[in-house]
């Protein structure tokens, strides 16, 4: 059975219905596309991939099943970078997003900023082809570029690179939510045998991608930052810390 908030979504996402609507307009729906809406969701599948869209950062976002759904967890990436733009003192900002999905991280960037330049990398096609469809909505095109490379493109410097990796180790992943393991992409969760793996393939060639000054700013697991650090530390002088709005040691920056 489907908690009444779920079926609430889908009248507020799908049928653009309120209470208000419901109760003074006398508003009715399409039963059989409601029965059917509730039906997927009870299969398990998530939610984001029945409205196809989501919010991040308070930017609304189009989906498509296949492509990861961005956390809010992951915001907490988004308000470090705004945060310490501030110091870079640079107007022309060069931003890199490592891994762009959805294209979240990249547009809610590009979005504050409003004299940065964000490029995107993903392995993925399609969710390129949906984080470029994403950026012509937010009306962002002209200054976000999405490109199909594993992890970095073949040229270019940043002063900013960002990137929440894959990191979750691959033997926990059908231990995830059912949600998350039966339907979301596994190629943006598997972070190997010990869930680091993209963040030494990142550190290892950071010196060839950052410009100078610049800095390196990832999401990583619960539990995984004091390691991250660790690796930050073979290319880094200064190392960060930050934790999200649960407490969870999230975000690691270096510079
Ligand atoms: N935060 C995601 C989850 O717990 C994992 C994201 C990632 O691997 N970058 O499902």
């Amino acid at each position: 059975c489907l908690p009444l908030q779920e079926v609430n979504f889908f009248l507020k996402d799908v049928f653009h219905l309120n209470r208000w609507k419901i109760l003074q307009e006398k508003k009715t729906v399409d039963e059989d596309l409601l029965n059917s809406l509730i039906s997927l969701r009870e299969q398990g599948i998530p939610l984001a991939y029945i409205t196809l869209k989501t919010e991040f950062y308070g930017i609304s976002l189009s989906l498509k099943p296949g492509v990861f759904i961005p956390r809010r967890e992951t915001e907490t990436l988004v308000e470090v970078v705004l945060d310490k733009v501030s110091f870079l003192r640079r107007k022309d900002l060069k931003i890199l997003d490592v891994g762009t999905g959805s294209g979240a991280i990249a547009l809610a960037l590009a979005f504050f900023l409003p004299d940065a330049f964000v490029w995107g990398t993903d392995i993925d096609n399609l969710s390129l082809q949906v984080a470029r469809g994403n950026a012509r909505s937010l009306s962002l095109e002209s200054k976000c570029t999405f490109l199909r490379s594993n992890i970095f493109p073949e040229k270019g410097k940043f002063d900013i690179v960002v990137s929440n990796p894959p990191y979750i180790p691959s033997w926990q992943i059908p231990y995830l939510p059912r949600e998350t393991s039966l339907f979301e992409p596994r190629v943006a969760l598997d972070g190997g045998r010990d869930g680091l793996f993209f963040y030494r393939k990142l550190v290892k060639r950071i010196p060839f991608v950052l410009r100078k000054g610049g800095f390196l700013a990832v999401e990583v697991g619960e539990s995984q930052a004091e390691e991250v650090a660790e690796i930050f530390s073979s290319r880094f002088k200064k190392i960060e810390i930050f934790s999200d709005l649960n407490g969870i040691r999230r975000v690691v920056v270096g510079s």
